[in-house]
Protein backbone atom coordinates (compact mmCIF):
# COMPACT_ATOMS: atom_id res chain seq x y z
CA UNK A 1 0.00 0.00 0.00
CA UNK A 2 1.45 3.66 -0.69
CA UNK A 3 1.95 5.85 1.29
CA UNK A 4 -1.10 8.41 0.98
CA UNK A 5 -1.12 12.30 1.53
CA UNK A 6 -4.56 13.17 3.40
CA UNK A 7 -7.11 16.59 1.40
CA UNK A 8 -7.84 18.98 3.82
CA UNK A 9 -11.52 17.03 4.28
CA UNK A 10 -9.85 14.34 5.27
CA UNK A 11 -7.67 15.86 7.75
CA UNK A 12 -11.01 17.60 9.00
CA UNK A 13 -12.70 14.13 9.46
CA UNK A 14 -9.45 13.16 11.21
CA UNK A 15 -9.28 15.78 13.73
CA UNK A 16 -13.15 15.01 14.51
CA UNK A 17 -11.88 11.04 14.73
CA UNK A 18 -8.96 12.17 16.95
CA UNK A 19 -10.85 14.46 19.23
CA UNK A 20 -13.41 11.99 20.18
CA UNK A 21 -10.78 9.42 21.00
CA UNK A 22 -8.71 11.81 23.22
CA UNK A 23 -12.66 11.75 25.03
CA UNK A 24 -12.51 8.45 25.26
CA UNK A 25 -9.49 8.19 26.98
CA UNK A 26 -9.89 11.16 28.95
CA UNK A 27 -13.48 9.32 30.20
CA UNK A 28 -11.55 5.79 30.79
CA UNK A 29 -8.62 7.23 32.53
CA UNK A 30 -10.51 8.43 35.14
CA UNK A 31 -12.48 5.24 35.38
CA UNK A 32 -8.94 3.34 36.12
CA UNK A 33 -9.01 2.52 40.10
CA UNK A 34 -8.37 -0.77 42.18
CA UNK A 35 -10.78 -3.27 41.89
CA UNK A 36 -11.97 -2.83 38.54
CA UNK A 37 -11.69 -5.64 35.96
CA UNK A 38 -10.11 -4.79 32.55
CA UNK A 39 -13.35 -5.69 31.03
CA UNK A 40 -15.15 -3.53 32.94
CA UNK A 41 -12.51 -0.51 31.27
CA UNK A 42 -13.28 -2.24 27.89
CA UNK A 43 -16.77 -2.08 28.63
CA UNK A 44 -16.99 1.37 28.99
CA UNK A 45 -14.28 2.46 26.67
CA UNK A 46 -17.05 0.71 24.18
CA UNK A 47 -19.75 2.45 25.43
CA UNK A 48 -18.05 5.93 25.63
CA UNK A 49 -16.85 5.32 21.69
CA UNK A 50 -20.38 4.63 20.32
CA UNK A 51 -21.90 6.80 22.15
CA UNK A 52 -20.21 9.51 20.46
CA UNK A 53 -21.03 8.21 17.30
CA UNK A 54 -18.34 5.64 16.40
CA UNK A 55 -17.12 2.55 16.02
CA UNK A 56 -14.26 0.76 17.92
CA UNK A 57 -11.96 -0.12 14.82
CA UNK A 58 -9.62 -2.78 17.04
CA UNK A 59 -13.42 -5.26 17.73
CA UNK A 60 -13.10 -8.04 15.52
CA UNK A 61 -9.94 -6.72 13.75
CA UNK A 62 -8.18 -9.45 12.68
CA UNK A 63 -10.73 -11.40 15.29
CA UNK A 64 -9.20 -9.37 18.40
CA UNK A 65 -12.21 -10.22 20.91
CA UNK A 66 -12.43 -6.70 22.20
CA UNK A 67 -12.54 -2.71 21.39
CA UNK A 68 -9.85 -2.01 24.21
CA UNK A 69 -6.76 -3.19 24.12
CA UNK A 70 -6.04 -3.81 27.84
CA UNK A 71 -2.71 -4.64 28.75
CA UNK A 72 -1.54 -4.99 32.35
CA UNK A 73 1.97 -4.65 33.73
CA UNK A 74 4.33 -7.33 31.36
CA UNK A 75 1.42 -6.78 29.06
CA UNK A 76 2.72 -4.99 26.15
CA UNK A 77 0.18 -4.65 24.08
CA UNK A 78 -2.68 -6.71 22.55
CA UNK A 79 -3.97 -7.63 26.53
CA UNK A 80 -7.45 -9.33 25.73
CA UNK A 81 -9.64 -7.77 28.34
CA UNK A 82 -11.15 -10.02 31.27
CA UNK A 83 -14.07 -10.32 33.71
CA UNK A 84 -11.80 -12.13 36.67
CA UNK A 85 -8.75 -9.55 35.82
CA UNK A 86 -8.83 -7.35 38.50
CA UNK A 87 -6.62 -4.73 38.48
CA UNK A 88 -4.37 -4.05 41.65
CA UNK A 89 -3.25 -1.38 43.73
CA UNK A 90 0.48 -0.74 42.31
CA UNK A 91 -0.34 -2.05 38.81
CA UNK A 92 0.20 -0.01 35.61
CA UNK A 93 -2.51 -0.40 32.74
CA UNK A 94 -2.29 0.36 29.39
CA UNK A 95 -5.09 1.58 27.17
CA UNK A 96 -4.98 1.04 23.31
CA UNK A 97 -7.96 2.63 22.13
CA UNK A 98 -9.29 3.04 18.30
CA UNK A 99 -12.32 4.59 16.36
CA UNK A 100 -13.48 5.07 13.03
CA UNK A 101 -15.36 8.42 12.31
CA UNK A 102 -17.17 8.71 9.16
CA UNK A 103 -14.91 6.51 6.91
CA UNK A 104 -11.37 7.70 9.21
CA UNK A 105 -9.76 6.00 11.70
CA UNK A 106 -7.94 7.69 15.40
CA UNK A 107 -5.37 5.29 17.12
CA UNK A 108 -4.14 6.40 20.68
CA UNK A 109 -2.83 4.84 23.79
CA UNK A 110 -2.04 5.77 27.59
CA UNK A 111 -0.80 3.88 30.32
CA UNK A 112 -2.00 4.71 33.75
CA UNK A 113 -1.11 3.94 37.45
CA UNK A 114 -3.46 1.69 39.52
CA UNK A 115 -3.56 3.74 42.75
CA UNK A 116 0.05 4.50 44.13
CA UNK A 117 2.43 2.34 41.78
CA UNK A 118 6.43 2.45 42.80
CA UNK A 119 8.72 5.49 41.31
CA UNK A 120 10.46 2.93 38.98
CA UNK A 121 7.05 2.47 37.24
CA UNK A 122 6.16 6.21 37.08
CA UNK A 123 9.40 7.16 35.55
CA UNK A 124 8.86 4.59 32.90
CA UNK A 125 5.39 5.66 32.11
CA UNK A 126 6.86 9.16 31.82
CA UNK A 127 9.44 8.27 29.88
CA UNK A 128 7.49 6.38 27.41
CA UNK A 129 5.18 9.50 27.50
CA UNK A 130 8.16 11.61 26.10
CA UNK A 131 9.80 9.83 24.26
CA UNK A 132 6.93 10.38 21.85
CA UNK A 133 6.66 14.03 22.29
CA UNK A 134 10.52 13.50 21.57
CA UNK A 135 10.17 11.37 18.23
CA UNK A 136 7.43 14.08 16.97
CA UNK A 137 9.32 16.76 16.74
CA UNK A 138 11.23 15.22 14.01
CA UNK A 139 7.82 14.77 12.18
CA UNK A 140 7.55 17.45 9.69
CA UNK A 141 7.83 18.00 6.01
CA UNK A 142 11.49 17.52 4.25
CA UNK A 143 12.46 15.38 7.68
CA UNK A 144 12.89 11.59 7.15
CA UNK A 145 10.61 9.07 8.80
CA UNK A 146 13.12 7.40 10.94
CA UNK A 147 14.47 10.49 12.21
CA UNK A 148 11.51 10.35 14.30
CA UNK A 149 12.89 6.46 15.22
CA UNK A 150 16.05 7.95 15.83
CA UNK A 151 14.96 10.60 18.32
CA UNK A 152 12.74 8.04 20.44
CA UNK A 153 15.90 5.99 20.74
CA UNK A 154 18.06 9.12 21.82
CA UNK A 155 15.64 9.54 24.28
CA UNK A 156 15.30 6.34 25.65
CA UNK A 157 18.32 4.58 25.56
CA UNK A 158 20.20 6.26 27.92
CA UNK A 159 17.86 5.19 30.74
CA UNK A 160 18.47 1.81 29.77
CA UNK A 161 14.98 0.56 29.27
CA UNK A 162 14.14 -1.68 26.41
CA UNK A 163 12.54 -0.41 22.99
CA UNK A 164 10.16 -3.19 21.75
CA UNK A 165 10.92 -3.94 17.68
CA UNK A 166 8.72 -6.72 16.91
CA UNK A 167 6.08 -4.22 16.98
CA UNK A 168 6.28 -0.17 15.63
CA UNK A 169 3.92 2.56 14.52
CA UNK A 170 2.23 3.07 11.39
CA UNK A 171 0.15 5.02 8.70
CA UNK A 172 -3.11 5.34 9.59
CA UNK A 173 -6.45 7.08 7.55
CA UNK A 174 -9.53 5.16 6.06
CA UNK A 175 -7.46 1.97 7.47
CA UNK A 176 -6.20 1.71 10.77
CA UNK A 177 -2.49 0.42 9.45
CA UNK A 178 -1.55 1.72 6.45
CA UNK A 179 2.07 2.47 5.37
CA UNK A 180 4.72 3.00 6.21
CA UNK A 181 5.82 1.31 9.31
CA UNK A 182 7.32 3.38 12.03
CA UNK A 183 10.06 1.90 14.29
CA UNK A 184 10.21 3.26 17.80
CA UNK A 185 14.16 2.43 17.92
CA UNK A 186 17.46 3.65 15.12
CA UNK A 187 17.29 2.25 11.63
CA UNK A 188 20.33 2.19 9.25
CA UNK A 189 18.35 4.39 6.89
CA UNK A 190 16.52 7.41 7.32
CA UNK A 191 13.57 6.58 5.48
CA UNK A 192 10.91 7.91 3.17
CA UNK A 193 10.72 12.05 3.17
CA UNK A 194 7.70 13.35 5.22
CA UNK A 195 5.52 15.55 2.92
CA UNK A 196 2.60 17.83 4.69
CA UNK A 197 -0.67 15.64 4.90
CA UNK A 198 0.94 12.46 6.02
CA UNK A 199 -0.90 10.71 9.07
CA UNK A 200 0.89 9.05 11.25
CA UNK A 201 0.29 7.06 14.88
CA UNK A 202 3.59 6.88 16.56
CA UNK A 203 3.69 4.49 19.74
CA UNK A 204 6.95 3.77 21.67
CA UNK A 205 6.36 0.77 23.33
CA UNK A 206 8.55 0.86 26.23
CA UNK A 207 9.84 -1.84 28.65
CA UNK A 208 11.49 -1.69 32.18
CA UNK A 209 13.71 -4.19 31.30
CA UNK A 210 14.77 -6.29 28.28
CA UNK A 211 13.36 -5.15 24.94
CA UNK A 212 12.49 -8.55 23.73
CA UNK A 213 8.46 -9.80 24.13
CA UNK A 214 7.10 -13.09 23.36
CA UNK A 215 3.24 -13.77 22.54
CA UNK A 216 0.88 -15.57 24.62
CA UNK A 217 -1.10 -18.72 23.54
CA UNK A 218 -4.09 -16.52 23.09
CA UNK A 219 -2.20 -15.04 20.12
CA UNK A 220 -2.92 -11.83 21.12
CA UNK A 221 -1.31 -10.60 24.25
CA UNK A 222 2.05 -9.58 24.43
CA UNK A 223 4.44 -9.78 26.90
CA UNK A 224 8.31 -8.97 27.72
CA UNK A 225 10.18 -12.03 27.89
CA UNK A 226 11.67 -11.01 31.35
CA UNK A 227 8.25 -10.27 32.96
CA UNK A 228 8.87 -7.07 33.81
CA UNK A 229 6.79 -3.99 33.21
CA UNK A 230 5.93 -2.36 29.83
CA UNK A 231 4.64 0.64 29.06
CA UNK A 232 2.81 2.48 25.82
CA UNK A 233 2.07 5.97 24.79
CA UNK A 234 0.23 6.86 21.28
CA UNK A 235 -0.92 9.18 19.54
CA UNK A 236 -2.54 9.85 15.31
CA UNK A 237 -0.60 12.56 14.53
CA UNK A 238 -0.94 15.10 10.98
CA UNK A 239 2.62 16.17 9.39
CA UNK A 240 2.53 19.23 8.35
CA UNK A 241 5.25 21.82 7.02
CA UNK A 242 5.77 23.03 10.58
CA UNK A 243 5.14 21.12 14.19
CA UNK A 244 3.31 18.33 13.93
CA UNK A 245 -0.53 18.26 14.89
CA UNK A 246 -1.81 15.70 17.73
CA UNK A 247 -4.82 15.29 15.94
CA UNK A 248 -5.80 13.07 19.42
CA UNK A 249 -4.49 15.23 22.13
CA UNK A 250 -5.64 18.86 21.46
CA UNK A 251 -7.58 19.83 25.15
MG1 LIG B 1 -1.39 1.96 16.72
Amino acid sequence: MAVTVKSEREIELMREAGRRLEIVHAEMGEFIRPGVSTMDVNRHGEKIIRKLGCVPNFLNYNGFPAAICVSVNEEVVHGIPHDDHILEEGDIVSLDAGLIYKGYHSDAARTHAVGKISTELQQLIDVTKQSFFEGIKQAKAGNHLFDISAAIDDYVTPYGYGIVQDLVGHGIGTHLHEDPQVPNFRQKRRGIRLVAGMTLAVEPMINLGTWRVKWLEDKWTVVTEDRKPSAHYENTILVTDGDPEILSLTL
